[in-house]
């Protein structure tokens, strides 16, 4: 019997040579499959401040345009959505609260959906929950106050807390479940801020209403530095940034949250500041372009390194 060989054969069998040899060596063990994985906690320095941003929950969510871009066509959705490599039919979400450390007192912004969340990444950054001496709420949503307790009792035993003054009279009044299980129980521990207020040295509170009627956002300054914590006055990098009037399901005044949206993304790109979204993907700090009638979000790469 004869064999005809092709060029590809030849090339074909050439290549197969080393594997003959190396099958007759033992096995190696294969190593796992370890799933998917992210890291919870990122740091940097802020003046003299340490700045850590920590993931305290993602999950993928279907049907984004039913919460995104509820006032505009399924075309332009996929449009905006394709332009930056997105899918339409699912997203993915992040809820990151932040812990700055003053040198003076540990402050953490918001404190994610549940305690093991955002327990899991406080000590992944090497901090315990009794560290924690003051706990700001940006506003009573639930994957935002959700952390506060849990069967346990408080979560972060040793802590004061502050909130918009706004916010929390409406919470108050609105018969809400998540509010009346998670903030109330603590309210004597509360005190109160309106806009320019201040939770510590450096860290001012800017008025950002309509995501919620008192939802604030940080200027947090160390070291003649600036550095904006916006929580959800956009709530998602490109969706949010790039069509700022895109209406969305979370936001109570839609026309309230697009205004606002605009100022303090404006604010922002003017000012070439940095800033953490507590739903930007992790970890949720960037930076915020002009970019046509919107916005552009830039990821930061080691700009907050630096120091
Ligand atoms: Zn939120």
């Amino acid at each position: 019997m004869t064999t005809k060989l092709t060029r590809r054969h030849a090339l074909l069998a050439g290549a197969a040579a080393p594997l003959v040899a190396l099958a007759a060596t033992p096995a190696r063990a294969k190593a796992d499959m370890k799933g998917m994985t992210t890291p919870l906690f990122s740091r940097f320095k802020h003046g003299d401040f340490e700045v850590t941003t920590l993931l305290a929950g993602t999950r993928p969510v279907e049907e984004p345009q039913s919460i995104f871009g509820m006032n505009v066509s399924a075309e332009d959705f996929a449009a905006v959505s394709d332009a930056a490599h997105l899918p339409t039919n699912v997203a993915q979400f992040f809820f990151t609260p932040t812990v700055v450390n003053t040198g003076e007192e540990l402050v953490l912004f918001d404190t994610g959906l549940n305690a093991e969340g955002i327990t899991a990444a406080l000590a992944a950054a090497g901090y315990t929950p009794d560290q924690v001496d003051t706990v700001v709420i940006t506003h009573m949503h639930g994957d935002h106050i959700g952390g506060l307790n849990s069967d346990a009792g408080a979560t972060f035993p040793n802590a004061r807390y502050v909130t918009g003054s706004t916010e929390h009279n409406h919470w108050s009044a609105a018969g809400n479940e998540g509010f009346d299980g998670k903030v109330k129980p603590l309210n004597d521990k509360f005190t109160f801020l309106d806009d320019g207020g201040s939770v510590a040295s450096g860290i001012t509170a800017l008025a950002a209403h309509g995501h919620t009627p008192g939802h604030m956002g940080y200027m947090i300054e160390s070291g003649g530095k600036g550095l904006v914590l916006i929580a959800d006055t956009a709530n998602h990098y490109v969706w949010s940034l790039a069509k700022p009037d895109w209406e969305v399901k979370f936001d109570m005044d839609k026309a309230a949250a697009a205004q606002t949206r605009r100022k303090m993304l404006g604010m922002i790109a003017a000012d070439r500041l940095p800033f953490i979204g507590y739903h930007m993907p992790f970890p949720a700090t960037g930076f915020v372009e002009a970019d046509g009638d919107g916005f552009r979000y830039v990821p930061s790469s080691y700009q907050l390194m630096l120091g």
